[in-house]
Protein backbone atom coordinates (compact mmCIF):
# COMPACT_ATOMS: atom_id res chain seq x y z
CA UNK A 1 0.00 0.00 0.00
CA UNK A 2 2.84 2.40 0.92
CA UNK A 3 4.23 2.07 -2.62
CA UNK A 4 1.09 3.54 -4.16
CA UNK A 5 1.22 6.66 -1.96
CA UNK A 6 3.31 9.45 -3.50
CA UNK A 7 3.19 12.18 -0.88
CA UNK A 8 2.39 12.27 2.83
CA UNK A 9 1.76 15.32 5.03
CA UNK A 10 2.12 14.85 8.77
CA UNK A 11 0.33 17.57 10.73
CA UNK A 12 2.10 18.21 14.03
CA UNK A 13 5.51 17.19 15.32
CA UNK A 14 4.35 15.99 18.73
CA UNK A 15 5.12 12.42 19.87
CA UNK A 16 2.71 10.96 17.30
CA UNK A 17 4.09 12.97 14.39
CA UNK A 18 7.68 12.23 15.36
CA UNK A 19 6.88 8.51 15.67
CA UNK A 20 5.47 8.62 12.15
CA UNK A 21 8.60 10.42 10.87
CA UNK A 22 10.79 7.84 12.60
CA UNK A 23 8.79 4.97 11.10
CA UNK A 24 9.21 6.36 7.58
CA UNK A 25 12.95 6.84 8.16
CA UNK A 26 13.32 3.27 9.47
CA UNK A 27 11.42 1.89 6.48
CA UNK A 28 13.69 3.85 4.14
CA UNK A 29 16.83 2.60 5.94
CA UNK A 30 15.69 -0.99 5.58
CA UNK A 31 15.34 -0.55 1.84
CA UNK A 32 11.66 0.28 1.40
CA UNK A 33 10.65 2.92 -1.06
CA UNK A 34 8.92 5.68 0.90
CA UNK A 35 6.74 8.56 -0.27
CA UNK A 36 7.76 12.20 -0.09
CA UNK A 37 7.09 13.20 3.53
CA UNK A 38 6.45 16.72 4.81
CA UNK A 39 5.77 17.54 8.47
CA UNK A 40 4.08 20.78 9.50
CA UNK A 41 4.41 22.08 13.06
CA UNK A 42 2.75 25.32 14.14
CA UNK A 43 4.96 25.84 17.18
CA UNK A 44 8.63 26.86 17.20
CA UNK A 45 9.79 23.57 18.76
CA UNK A 46 9.30 19.93 17.92
CA UNK A 47 7.80 17.64 20.53
C1 LIG B 1 -0.61 19.12 31.09
C2 LIG B 1 -0.22 17.80 30.43
C3 LIG B 1 0.78 17.03 31.03
C4 LIG B 1 1.16 15.81 30.46
N1 LIG B 1 2.14 15.08 31.07
C5 LIG B 1 2.54 13.92 30.53
C6 LIG B 1 3.61 13.17 31.13
O1 LIG B 1 4.17 13.54 32.17
N2 LIG B 1 3.96 12.00 30.55
C7 LIG B 1 3.36 11.54 29.40
O2 LIG B 1 3.75 10.47 28.91
N3 LIG B 1 2.36 12.25 28.82
C8 LIG B 1 1.93 13.41 29.34
N4 LIG B 1 0.92 14.12 28.76
C9 LIG B 1 0.27 13.55 27.56
C10 LIG B 1 1.10 13.83 26.34
O3 LIG B 1 1.40 15.21 26.29
C11 LIG B 1 0.26 13.43 25.11
O4 LIG B 1 -0.16 12.08 25.23
C12 LIG B 1 1.09 13.57 23.84
O5 LIG B 1 1.61 14.88 23.74
C13 LIG B 1 0.20 13.28 22.62
O6 LIG B 1 1.04 13.38 21.49
P1 LIG B 1 0.46 13.74 20.07
O7 LIG B 1 1.64 13.79 19.15
O8 LIG B 1 -0.65 12.82 19.75
O9 LIG B 1 -0.22 15.17 20.23
P2 LIG B 1 0.49 16.57 20.60
O10 LIG B 1 1.62 16.39 21.55
O11 LIG B 1 -0.66 17.44 20.99
O12 LIG B 1 1.11 17.06 19.23
C14 LIG B 1 0.34 17.66 18.23
C15 LIG B 1 1.24 18.68 17.56
O13 LIG B 1 0.56 19.19 16.42
C16 LIG B 1 0.75 20.58 16.34
N5 LIG B 1 -0.36 21.10 15.59
C17 LIG B 1 -1.66 21.10 15.92
N6 LIG B 1 -2.41 21.63 14.96
C18 LIG B 1 -1.55 21.98 13.96
C19 LIG B 1 -1.72 22.58 12.69
N7 LIG B 1 -2.93 22.92 12.23
N8 LIG B 1 -0.61 22.80 11.94
C20 LIG B 1 0.62 22.45 12.39
N9 LIG B 1 0.83 21.87 13.58
C21 LIG B 1 -0.24 21.64 14.36
C22 LIG B 1 0.82 21.03 17.78
O14 LIG B 1 1.53 22.25 17.89
C23 LIG B 1 1.58 19.87 18.44
O15 LIG B 1 2.97 20.07 18.44
C24 LIG B 1 0.52 15.34 29.29
C25 LIG B 1 -0.47 16.14 28.70
C26 LIG B 1 -0.83 17.34 29.25
C27 LIG B 1 -1.90 18.19 28.59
Amino acid sequence: MLNSVKRVAIIGAGPSGMAALRAFKSAEKSGSEIPEVVCYEKQDDWG
